[in-house]
């Protein structure tokens, strides 16, 4: 089991008022273990995140968002800013994730310049790499994933978290084999460490986690948390996904 784990919900753009509300009441009833290496961060769309941010106060429920802007402000119609999400007192930022890649273009230079920002707002981006089924197939998978955190990570960091999902596990309800995540895990490690000379590394898996295959995910894999999309609107799935890695 690796030191920390972090359990991250992307709640997408799910949720009105009162059903945030009840799902994050139920996240802070979660009694955790004496020991509990778990940082559980929540996600949610920015409109929002100042009602969640005020529900969170005195929680050690940790807030995110799901993107931000690269430049601090301007002419960007209906684009939210880093300073925002620092003001509500967002921890985390996901970047580059594949829906924002495939229906709004974002490119690995886009999630690169955007990390630049959070990280000078000291927020910690989640930069999201993976591959299509296509490439997956052809056995391009592993050049595509490197090839995406080269242009997307800085050097010299001192600390990154990246999610590796695989597109076709997202909402697929198909995980890739223990093997296969790991390899990624590996490499990615590697390049990471050995190019852009970063020394701490967190990599996350996402793409159907759910409360039945996550702890085989983290012990298997070796993993350092899970980055969860359907399960994490659930209610009872997302305490059972928390509390299964938490008593594990
Ligand atoms: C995601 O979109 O980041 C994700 C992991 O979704 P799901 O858990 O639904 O596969």
């Amino acid at each position: 089991m690796p030191e920390n784990i972090l359990i991250v919900s992307n709640w997408k753009m799910n949720l009105d008022l009162n059903n945030a509300k009840r799902l994050i009441n139920n996240l802070k009833k979660i009694k955790f273990s004496s020991n509990s290496k778990i940082t559980n961060i929540v996600c949610p769309q920015f409109l929002l995140i100042p009602y969640i941010s005020k529900l969170l106060s005195f929680s050690t429920i940790i807030l995110g968002g799901q993107d931000c802007h690269l430049k601090k402000s301007g002419s960007f119609t209906g684009d939210s800013s880093i300073d925002l999400l620092k003001y509500y007192n967002c921890k985390y930022v996901i970047l580059g994730h594949s829906e924002r890649r495939s229906q709004y273009g974002e490119t690995n230079l886009t999630v690169k310049k955007k990390s630049e920002i959070a990280r000078a707002n000291n927020i910690n981006p989640i930069i999201c790499v993976g591959e299509s089924i296509d490439l997956r197939k052809k056995g391009k998978h592993l050049n595509f994933i490197i090839n995406q955190l080269d242009e997307c990570v800085e050097k010299n960091l001192k600390d990154i978290v990246v999610a590796y999902e695989p597109i076709w596990s997202i909402g697929s309800g198909v995980i890739p084999s223990f093997n296969e995540i790991r390899e990624v895990k590996i490499e990615s490690i590697n390049f990471l460490k050995e190019v852009k000379k970063i020394r701490d590394i967190k990599i996350l898996y996402g793409g159907s986690v759910d409360s039945k295959n996550i702890n085989s995910i983290i012990k298997e894999t070796g993993v350092d948390g899970a980055l969860i999309g359907s399960a994490s609107i659930n209610s009872d799935e997302i305490t059972k996904i928390i509390t299964n890695v938490d008593f594990d």
